[in-house]
């Protein structure tokens, strides 16, 4: 019998010395009798040491308190019990145990001991929690989670995947998710095969057809021994972020105001276009606009009034510009414009001054009602430069020899087109604003016929009645007029009133008489892109030959510029019935001989050779010599500056047809002009009867 337990008990050690589990053995009061080598490492106590103590007398800290009642309750029951410990090791590690404790009986059924089994189960537990993490992962994820077996069958769906794509997980269910949508997928499981993953961008639908972009990522689960056992399919919709992208992207290239394209996409397609003309064998025009005196709109308007002459402008540029062209705003009031595929110059020029006629159009904003002009420079590829930089620079130059010139024009670039000079912005806009209120008027100066003393003719001249400071002379803002370029709008305004004091004239002195008004037509007028049209125009208006009625005054270096453009301007001018005569002749650089070349009718001897004809015998024999070779050509002769009786009897022996000068009158204003040539009229006739 002893040998029987001894036997038995041996048994016991080589399988609790053997067992991979802890194990243990406590009397009924809770006293170790046992621990196999397992647990002993595990506490750092060998049975010996420990033996007939218990638990919490080995771990006073209480730790193993719940363990030890465990046992004691096994003991008192007899019944088995279980407990899951969670145990703190030297090395700080936490570890989960799953305890049973067994009651060990007698023959007669009476406890006489407790066996406790300890399992690790602290990876179990791990990999219970991972699978947790993973579920409501799988659950919670914004993104749609798809798992498919190798061939791309669904297995699970997760909520976001609903949410996403609008199909329920029972619509898949089972389906092949590559051929939910054949067309998205195409492709990527035959990368998937290849490498195991995909990772990209695909345009999708929804259940209800609507299209959207997904990042998609797919990854292969693989067993132990490489082969794929599922797919997952990781995706969200982009759709939104791509349209805040785009958005972005919209943004860095434009500009917020107009619209148009900023500097940056500018350059790029500077660039692109400078390419394409070169393959194509093509011109490329580039337009640097600046808005004439803007500043002044927004000083004396205000940034919001600016702002929107400025939307204005661009509608209308992109309004009279080709589908190809590229109009960008690259600064407060710069614009730069691309023409591509010219096949010549005049293309070039035909939409530069399509802009400037857009450009000039009156604004209304907010109740104001203004006109702005532009000057523009141009530079071409290839001939001005092969790349955006240079092709801009030019450009900008060109703009620059513009203003200097006068403004609302263009400038083709060209080597003196460089240093710069800026005009003053609040005199141009005062300029502007007198014109707009009227406060540009006329006064008519009478020119005599020496030979019958009657007044045949007048010349209008120009005057400012500003309300601060009186009246202001032509010396005073007609260079301004010029340089800014209002002198369009003046000349054009002059020409009016001229026609309205020609035909009072025509009416109060019905007699058939050849009488004309001259007006001046600076040569800066002739650069107006519309050419003499306006005034045409004005002519064709009133009916009737009004036209023979008038005279245009030019100066003589105009005809220096032989360019077609201005002949053109002359010829029209005549056809409608006007005279041309060239004012203060002498002063310039032409010969009588070489006016021969052009349709003249008047010569309008300079001021400066009557002053000291008197006196000088020199000046004479010019004024003179001048007065039998227009004879000679067929031009009649006007005389400037008659300022004494002596000057104009001089000027009758020699043969002068007229005079114009202080000695018969000075300029006046329209009625003031209308009651002297009545007066002179009935005074002259009663010379005659
Ligand atoms: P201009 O065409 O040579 O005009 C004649 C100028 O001589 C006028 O000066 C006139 O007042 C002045 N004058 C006339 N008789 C005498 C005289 O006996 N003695 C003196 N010392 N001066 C006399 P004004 O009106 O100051 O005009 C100056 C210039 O302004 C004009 O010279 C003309 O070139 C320009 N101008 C005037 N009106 C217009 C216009 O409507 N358009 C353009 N483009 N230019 C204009
Ligand atoms: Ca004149
Ligand atoms: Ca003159």
């Amino acid at each position: 019998m002893q040998e029987a337990l001894a036997a038995s008990e041996r048994k016991f050690r080589t399988l609790a010395e053997n067992l991979p589990n802890h194990l243990a053995r406590y009397t009924i009061d809770g006293r170790t009798v046992y621990l196999n080598p397992k647990l002993e490492t595990l506490l750092g106590y060998r049975t010996d040491e420990v033996a007939g103590r218990t638990p919490t007398q080995i771990f006073p800290d209480g730790r193993y308190a719940e363990y030890e009642s465990r046992i004691l309750e096994t003991a008192r029951t007899g019944n088995d019990s279980q407990i899951e410990l969670s145990i703190v090791v030297e090395d700080g590690t936490q570890l989960a145990h799953h305890i049973d404790c067994v009651a060990e009986r007698d023959d007669t059924g009476a406890v006489v001991s407790v066996l406790v089994i300890g399992h690790d189960i602290t990876q179990r537990r791990r990999a219970e929690v991972d699978l947790r993490m993973a579920a409501s992962v799988f659950q919670a994820a914004g993104e749609a989670i798809v798992i498919t077996d190798p061939t791309g069958v669904v297995l699970k769906a997760n909520p976001a995947f609903t949410q996403i794509t609008d199909y329920d997980f029972a619509d898949i269910d089972g389906h092949n998710l590559f051929e939910l949508d054949n067309a998205a997928y195409a492709g990527i499981q035959a990368a998937l095969e290849q490498d195991g993953s995909w990772l990209g961008e695909i345009s999708c639908s929804r259940k209800s057809g609507e299209s959207f972009i997904q990042r998609l990522s797919i990854a292969a689960v693989n067993d132990e021994n490489a082969d794929v056992i599922q797919y997952v399919c990781i995706f969200s919709d982009i759709s939104q972020a791509k349209r805040h992208e785009a958005q972005l992207e919209y943004i860095a290239h434009h500009d917020v105001l107009t619209g148009l394209a900023n500097r940056m996409l500018l350059t790029a397609r500077l660039d692109e276009a400078a390419e394409k003309a070169h393959r194509a064998g093509r011109l490329l025009g580039v337009l640097f606009i600046d808005i004439d005196g803007f500043k002044s709109v927004n000083d004396r308007l205000g940034h919001q009034v600016g702002d929107q002459a400025l939307v204005q402008m661009a509608q209308r540029m992109i309004a009279s510009l080709r589908d190809t062209d590229t109009v960008a705003r690259i600064g407060g009031d710069e614009f730069v414009i691309l023409l591509p595929d010219l096949s010549d110059v005049a293309g070039c020029e035909m939409s530069a001054s399509r802009l400037l006629k857009a450009i000039a159009e009156p604004i209304d904003v907010e109740g104001y009602r203004f006109a702005l002009s532009a000057s523009i420079g141009i530079a071409l590829y290839p001939e001005h430069g092969d790349d955006a930089d240079s092709l801009l620079r030019r450009a900008d130059e060109a703009m620059y020899a513009a203003k200097r010139n006068g403004r609302s024009q263009y400038v083709f670039c060209s080597d003196d087109s460089r240093n710069g000079l800026h005009l003053d912005s609040s005199r141009v806009y005062r300029l502007r604003l007198a014109l707009e209120q009227n406060q540009i008027e006329v006064h008519y100066q009478p020119i005599v016929d020496l030979a019958t003393g009657r007044v045949v003719k007048a010349e209008a001249l120009a005057r400012w009645r500003d309300p601060e400071r009186g009246l202001v002379l032509p010396s005073e803002f007609i260079p301004l007029a010029e340089d800014s370029g209002i002198i369009h709008a003046i000349g054009d305004r002059v020409f009016s009133l001229a026609l309205d004091v020609a035909e009072a004239w025509n009416k109060l002195c019905p007699d058939g008489g050849k009488r004309r008004i001259s007006v001046n037509r600076s040569p800066r007028e002739f650069l107006d892109p519309d050419g003499v049209d306006n005034w045409i125009a004005q002519l064709d208006e009133r009916g009737g030959c009004i036209g023979h009625m008038l005279s245009v005054e030019i100066t003589e270096n105009l005809l220096l510029d032989d360019r077609p453009k201005v002949l053109c301007q002359l010829a029209k001018l005549r056809s409608a019935g006007m005279t041309i005569a060239i004012d203060d002749f002498g002063t310039g650089f032409s010969s009588l001989a070489y006016l021969k070349k052009f349709a003249i009718d008047d010569l309008k001897i300079d001021r400066s050779f009557i002053v000291d004809i008197t006196d000088d015998p020199s000046d004479r024999t010019i004024v003179e010599s001048v007065i039998v070779m227009a004879r000679h050509l067929g031009l009649c002769l006007i005389a400037e500056g008659v300022e004494t009786e002596a000057q104009a009897s001089l000027l009758t022996s020699a043969g002068c047809d007229y005079a114009q000068g202080y000695l018969y009158a000075r300029p006046m204003p329209a009625k003031e002009f209308l009651d002297f040539v009545v007066a002179a009229e009935t005074g002259a006739l009663g010379v005659v009867a």
